[in-house]
């Protein structure tokens, strides 16, 4: 077995937390300047230009790329031959967020309950997924994750009946029906098939892909750019100020479901998609 110290989870965690929320991607700045190029009108060139420029000086200046520094989730995937040693995962997780959020300044946003409403002031808890997968690794991705755009998420049970054409439907009313309130330019996060609760996941875990990939398969990557194509058709564009760039990609996942369920998920991501990755 391969011992790793909870402290180092914590520690990798609290700087997951704060690289995040002060470092846009490579990927995702790409994405932008490619949007920037077919961006037919002026003002979505304009907000664009803003985003990439915001995302510069959080960068130079380290402060967050937005107020809304969102909630954490955490997607762990834990080798079978890792052992955790003086402490236990979820709680060096949450320790790493506390932590980060604290030291980096970082807006707490989390109530402890839903009606109640009082905040918990260090972000904590987070959203802690875990896969037990082969070998010796245990890698820590983080997503921070505003409100805005996840408020915008939906989902719709279709039946098989239904097929390509309602969930391409669902897709763009989806985004349409948001309009300027996620914040585009989006990432559109699909899942298809699973259950009720697990496409869900799978929309949220499409976007740990970095921003413009493909699906390996060629029928679901065809998918995505027809879905891409239509919700760039759909004249929101940046901050639905009107334009073409309202997504810079749209990435679907699936997994096997029930002979009568057809489960769509729709996970809407903003411009400021904060995610960082880690293997210990
Ligand atoms: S949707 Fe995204 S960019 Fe808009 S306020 Fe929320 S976190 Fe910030």
């Amino acid at each position: 077995m391969r011992q790793i110290e909870a402290s180092t989870i914590t520690q990798t965690v609290e700087k997951l937390c704060i690289d995040a929320n002060y470092f846009l991607g490579q990927d995702v700045i790409d994405a932008l300047e490619r949007s920037l190029k077919t961006e037919e009108f002026c003002i979505g060139q304009r907000i664009i230009r803003d985003i990439l420029e915001n995302a510069r000086i959080a960068r130079e200046e380290l402060a967050p790329l937005c107020q809304d520094t969102g909630f954490t989730v955490v997607f762990v995937e834990l080798g079978q031959e890792v052992e955790i040693v003086d402490g236990n995962l979820k709680e060096a997780i949450t320790k790493g967020v506390s932590q980060g959020y604290t030291k980096g300044y970082l807006r707490a946003s989390i109530v402890k309950d839903p009606l109640k409403r009082i905040n918990t002031k260090d972000n904590t808890p987070p959203f802690i997924h875990i896969d037990a997968i082969q070998g010796k690794q245990l890698k820590l991705t983080i997503m921070c994750k505003g409100s805005g755009c996840e408020n915008m998420s939906r989902h719709i049970m279709l039946t098989p009946a239904q097929g390509r054409k309602e969930i391409v439907d669902f897709v763009v009313e989806t985004v349409v029906r948001g309009g300027g309130r996620p914040c585009p330019p989006l990432i559109v996060g699909v899942g298809l098939g699973g259950t009720f609760e697990y496409s869900a996941y799978m929309a949220k875990k499409s976007l740990l892909r970095p921003v413009s990939s493909h699906h390996p398969e060629p029928h679901i990557k065809e998918l995505e750019e027809e879905l891409f194509e239509k919700v760039n058709n759909t004249g929101l564009g940046p901050q639905a100020w009107g334009g073409r760039a309202t997504a810079l990609a749209v990435h679907v996942e699936t997994c096997p479901t029930h002979i009568a369920s057809l489960p769509v998920a729709v996970n809407i991501e903003c411009h400021s998609h904060r995610v960082k990755t880690v293997t210990l």
